[in-house]
């Protein structure tokens, strides 16, 4: 048994047929957890799907009208790049139940996953990017609602940037577009890459990813690290500190939204950075020990992974739970 549990659902498939997003990945991460007893089943969780008020915290009235009715237009579809059903609104609504209670979990044992969600390309007013519903933002906002939170963070790993995480929670319009005054000044330039800072308030946004990549407009993050093509190992475990440092000086968060990519890696087909699989299992042993540290709780969210080989993405994602375990083997008591 773990000192921690992770919320998951047969669920979570994601009916958009043959498409570059693994959409039986989760499954294929419950089976090898299982198969390779890093997990019993008393650790798992089943989730209940977010309600639509908690949908609406994130989501405009009007768009969670259109998925719920069948009625987005043909280019919001388009946008989306997976194919519209009901039954992928479904599943989407039920990612977010999926994040709500890892968050909840999370605070309550210090660490938890979502074996699913980290749908971070999803806007306010529309879906992009695989991504329709932003299930951290809406277990953020849920949280902040029922008081058991003031202040979070995100810690987006993925190598596309978490362009919806700074729509949602940076400095913004009504309608949810950034403005003008949010945009992002360079706080530290290097030969190769940049981290720039930019707009903060109850949630402090950090996304590490690749400059040249989508989403081809970055709003700004609280701390955006733009990485240059084929960064390795060593130099993404070195921004990466540097970024956790930058913002523990600026920001006490009461828990961090861990979005842990798979698609760093260097064999990804929508990447084009060069982690090795044990470097991002490094990575994530990092953000895990950087948050113990500080007694910082943690829920993870899987978010994008599209190596040529799907076992690979699937050996990553698990990855993430062997990185937890090793790290709260000997410290973590459940319950407290
Ligand atoms: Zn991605």
């Amino acid at each position: 048994m773990l000192p921690f549990r992770l919320v998951y659902s047969d669920g979570y498939y994601l009916p958009i047929g043959q498409h570059v997003f693994p959409a039986e990945k989760y499954r294929l991460v419950y089976e090898r957890l299982r198969a390779e007893k890093i997990v019993s089943p008393e650790d798992f969780v089943t989730p209940e799907p977010a309600s639509d008020d908690d949908i609406r915290r994130v989501h405009t009235r009007e768009y969670v009208h259109k998925l719920k009715t069948g009625t987005l237009s043909p280019q919001e579809e388009l946008m989306l790049e997976v194919p519209y059903s009901p039954e992928l609104v479904k599943a989407f609504w039920l990612a977010a139940g999926g994040s709500i209670k890892a968050a909840e979990l999370g605070l309550q044992d210090g660490l938890s996953f979502n074996i699913g969600g980290g749908f971070h390309h999803a806007f306010p007013n529309h879906g992009e990017g695989f991504c329709m519903i932003h299930d951290v933002a809406v277990a953020i906002r849920r949280l902040l609602h029922d008081g058991k939170l003031q202040r979070a963070m995100t810690v987006d790993c993925d190598v596309h940037q978490g362009n919806g995480t700074a729509a949602i929670f940076g400095a913004r319009t009504p309608t949810g577009d950034p403005l003008p005054s949010a945009s992002p000044c360079v706080v530290e330039l290097k030969q190769n890459g940049s981290m720039t800072s930019g707009p903060m308030g109850e949630v402090f946004t950090i996304s590490l990813h690749q400059q040249n990549n989508y989403p081809a407009w970055k709003p700004a993050s609280s701390i955006d690290v733009n990485l240059p093509d084929g960064t390795d190992d060593a130099e993404y475990l070195a921004w990466l500190d540097n970024a956790l440092s930058s913002a523990f000086r600026r920001f006490e968060p009461q828990l961090i939204c861990y979005i842990a990519g798979a698609d760093p890696y260097r064999e990804d087909q929508l990447g084009g950075l060069a982690l090795t699989i044990d470097g991002l299992k490094q990575r994530d042993g990092l953000v895990f020990r950087v948050a113990r540290a500080r007694g910082i709780p943690v829920m993870v969210a899987y978010a994008g992974g599209y190596a040529r080989r799907v076992e690979d993405t699937v050996t990553i994602h698990c990855n993430t739970v062997l990185a937890a375990r090793e790290m709260m083997d000997r410290t973590a008591v459940r319950g407290v």
